[in-house]
C-alpha cells in the first residue's frame, strides 16, 4: 500500500505520518517527488490502518499496490531513479554506454580496451574476472588478480567499472574494487546474493534471467531494494526462445514494459542479447529507440583469440567507436543525449 501526501505537507508532517505507521508493526520507504511524496508501506497493512491514514491530515490518497513487488514499482516511485556514480549519471538524462571485454584477461588486455572505451566516448569500463561459465572446464576467469586489473584501468583512464560477482561471499572484495556489480542471467534468483547485496550500497546491475518473465525479475531487484540498496539498475540480455540462429532473442518489448512497471533504470545488452557481432549495432540502436537508459556492449582488440567463446559477439575497437558516433546522432531523436567528448570522470568517491 502506498500513502500519497497532499501538495503542502510539510517535512515534520511526513516524519509524524512515518513514525505513526511504524508503531503499528510495519515499515515505510518515502519517496520525495516534485510537489508530492509518496510513504510506501512495507508489510502487512491491515484495512482499519489504511483507511485511518485516508483520513489524516497531510494525506491525500491511499492505494493498494497491486503487485507483488513493491519497492520496484513505477505506483510506489512515480520518478525514474537515477543512479550517481562519480559525476556519471544512470537513469538520467544521458545515455550510458558500458564497453570492453566478456572477461579480464591481462593487465596490458584490460588496459588498451580501456583506452579504446575511452576515447570512443564510453563511461563504463566492463569485464568479468570471475565467469559463469557453462562448463566447468572452460576458462572461469582471473579472479581477484581480474579484480585490480580492471580498476587500475577504469582509474587510469578515467571509467567507471563493471564486474560480475557471483557469490555472496565475494561481494565485498568485489565492492572494493569496482564501482557497479553485475549479476549474470544465470543468478537472477540466487537469493543468498541478491539479499547480500541488498546490505551494501554499490550500485548494481542485475541481469534479467533468460527465462524469468518480468514480474519474476522485478520480485528478483525487489530483493535487493528491500535489502535497503535502492542504486538498481535492470539489464535486458535475451531469453531463451525456439529460435536457434541468435544466441538469444533480445526481448527488446521488455525495454518500454519495464519503464512502464518500475522507476529503476534500463540498459540494454545486444552483445549476449544476439551472440553475433553484425547484429549489435542495430539491436543497440534498436533499444536506444525502445527508450534504454544504457548499453553494456562487448568489445575486444583481438576477439578471435578471446579466452570465452564470447569473441563471436564481440566488436572491433572501431566498429564501437562508430556506433557511438551514431548514437551521438540518434540519441537526441530518443529523448536522451550522447556526447562522445567527455569530461573525466570525477576523482574521490560517491561512497559515504
Ligand atoms: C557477461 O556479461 O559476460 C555475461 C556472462 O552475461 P550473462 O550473465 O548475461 O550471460
Ligand atoms: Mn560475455
Amino acid at each position: 500500500m502506498i500513502a500519497i501526501t497532499s501538495h503542502n505537507t510539510t517535512d515534520e508532517r511526513i516524519a509524524e505520518i512515518v513514525h505513526w505507521i511504524e508503531k503499528h508493526g510495519v515499515s515505510a520507504h518515502v519517496s520525495k517527488g516534485e510537489d508530492r511524496t509518496v510513504i510506501g508501506i512495507i508489510g502487512k497493512a491491515d484495512p482499519v490502518m489504511a483507511e485511518q491514514l485516508r483520513q489524516m491530515s497531510g494525506i491525500s490518497e491511499v492505494i493498494k499496490i497491486s503487485k507483488s513487488y513493491k519497492l520496484a514499482s513505477r505506483e510506489f516511485h512515480p520518478a525514474d531513479t537515477v543512479i550517481s556514480i562519480k559525476g556519471v549519471e544512470i537513469g538520467g538524462q544521458d545515455l550510458v554506454v558500458m564497453g570492453g571485454p566478456c572477461a579480464v584477461e591481462s593487465p596490458e588486455q584490460i588496459d588498451e580496451i580501456a583506452r579504446l572505451v575511452k576515447a570512443a566516448g564510453g563511461q563504463v569500463l566492463r569485464g568479468g574476472a570471475f565467469k559463469p561459465r557453462t562448463g566447468p572446464y572452460s576458462f572461469q576467469g582471473v579472479g581477484v588478480e581480474g579484480l585490480e586489473m580492471m580498476a587500475e584501468a577504469g582509474r587510469k583512464h578515467g571509467l567507471l567499472t563493471i564486474t560480475e560477482v557471483m557469490t555472496p561471499e565475494y561481494v565485498d572484495i568485489c565492492a572494493e574494487h569496482a564501482d557497479i556489480l553485475q549479476v549474470g542471467t544465470r543468478n537472477m534468483q540466487n537469493f543468498d546474493l541478491l539479499r547480500k547485496l541488498g546490505t551494501i550500497q554499490t550500485p548494481v546491475l542485475l541481469k534479467r534471467g533468460f527465462s524469468a518473465t518480468y514480474d519474476e525479475f522485478l520480485n528478483a531487484a525487489e530483493y535487493i531494494l528491500a535489502g535497503g540498496n535502492p542504486n538498481v539498475m535492470l539489464c535486458e540480455r535475451g531469453i531463451r526462445t525456439f529460435e536457434t540462429y541468435t544466441r538469444n532473442t533480445l526481448d527488446l518489448a521488455a525495454i518500454p514494459v519495464l519503464k512502464q512497471l518500475s522507476h529503476l533504470p534500463i540498459i540494454s545488452d545486444p552483445s549476449h542479447g544476439t551472440g553475433r557481432r553484425e547484429l549489435v549495432e542495430p539491436m543497440c540502436k534498436a533499444s536506444v529507440a525502445a527508450g534504454a537508459d544504457g548499453l553494456i556492449v562487448e568489445m575486444h582488440t583481438d576477439p578471435d583469440n578471446s579466452m570465452t567463446g564470447d569473441g563471436v559477439q564481440s566488436l572491433f575497437p572501431d566498429q564501437f567507436a562508430n556506433l557511438l558516433l551514431d548514437l551521438e546522432k540518434l540519441a537526441p531523436l530518443c529523448g536522451k543525449t550522447f556526447s562522445t567528448k567527455k569530461e573525466p570522470v570525477l576523482a574521490g568517491s560517491w561512497k559515504k
